[in-house]
């Protein structure tokens, strides 16, 4: 990827705005370091991120990263972690709290060793139940199970609202997602040459699906370990979209963030 940015956007980029709208910052390394890690997003023009749960345990130190300025969370349990016990009343408790915008990641994953499809898929029910009773918009993971995802999505009748996010499949896919009006996450695979399905999707997809994030520290950039990666890097995978879209990085950073706003209420 050629990186024009600092060339061409040098003025327009003091104006521009950027939101992470997912990033593990309850894991570490982020997690000992929050005030250096959102200074360098802040000075990259990302200056809010979202913050997913994972496990019920990740949903304890959930408090003290909503504490920090242009931290927003969501609640919700990881189809790796569905046999952990999910209560209704605890969930709705957690929403209670300050700075919720969302529940999630929740979602599918048939990829994991193991799995139990049907655990997994109580619990996606049960959170996209609380969802829809609480209109909140939902942030979806899946490997392997697109169209079971698709079908329960599809059975709320257009009453779910969020992203799914980490999205790298081709364009057929993506328009099946963005059809029922559901947002697109795009994150590291984006930065890489080799992605040609994630690239073409990136063409295709309307810029009013699309938002950015990092899901740091899991996803690596070109070029960068998944544990080095922090919100800062939406930049560079701001930049590689409009480098597949061929279009104006500020317009990606605009719309995106435009999104962003009106999916999370930021
Ligand atoms: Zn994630």
């Amino acid at each position: 990827m050629v990186h024009l940015f600092h060339k061409t956007y040098g003025k327009k980029k003091n104006n521009m705005k950027l939101v992470d709208t997912h990033c593990h910052l309850t894991f570490e390394p982020m997690f000992d370091r929050l005030r250096p890690v959102l200074d360098r997003a802040r000075k990259a023009n990302v200056d809010r991120v979202i913050v997913p749960s994972y496990d019920l345990d990740s949903w304890k130190q959930m408090e003290h990263v909503a504490g920090f300025e242009g931290v927003f969370c969501a609640y919700g349990l990881h189809p790796w972690v569905a046999d952990q016990p999910l209560s209704p009343t605890d969930l709705e408790r957690a929403l209670d709290r300050d700075k919720v915008v969302a529940i999630g990641e929740i979602g599918l994953d048939y990829k994991i060793p193991g799995y139990d499809r049907r655990r997994q898929m109580e619990v996606l029910r049960t959170q996209l139940d609380v969802a829809v009773e609480r209109s909140l918009p939902v942030i979806l993971h899946c490997r392997g199970a697109f169209d079971d995802l698709l079908d329960v999505l599809a059975s709320y009748n257009g009453n779910v609202t969020g992203v799914l996010h980490a999205f790298s499949r081709g364009p057929q896919l993506a328009l099946r997602f963005t059809d029922l009006g559901l947002y697109l996450g795009f994150g590291g695979a984006i930065t890489r040459p080799g992605a040609i399905r994630c690239h073409e999707s990136a063409g295709v997809v309307p810029l009013g699906s699309i938002v950015l994030e990092t899901d740091a520290p899991s996803i690596g950039l070109y070029g960068v370990e998944p544990t080095d990666v922090e919100p800062k890097h939406v930049l560079d995978i701001a930049e590689s979209l409009a480098s597949a879209r061929d279009t104006d990085m500020v317009d990606v950073a605009r719309i995106t963030t435009r999104n962003a706003e009106k999916i999370f209420g930021l």
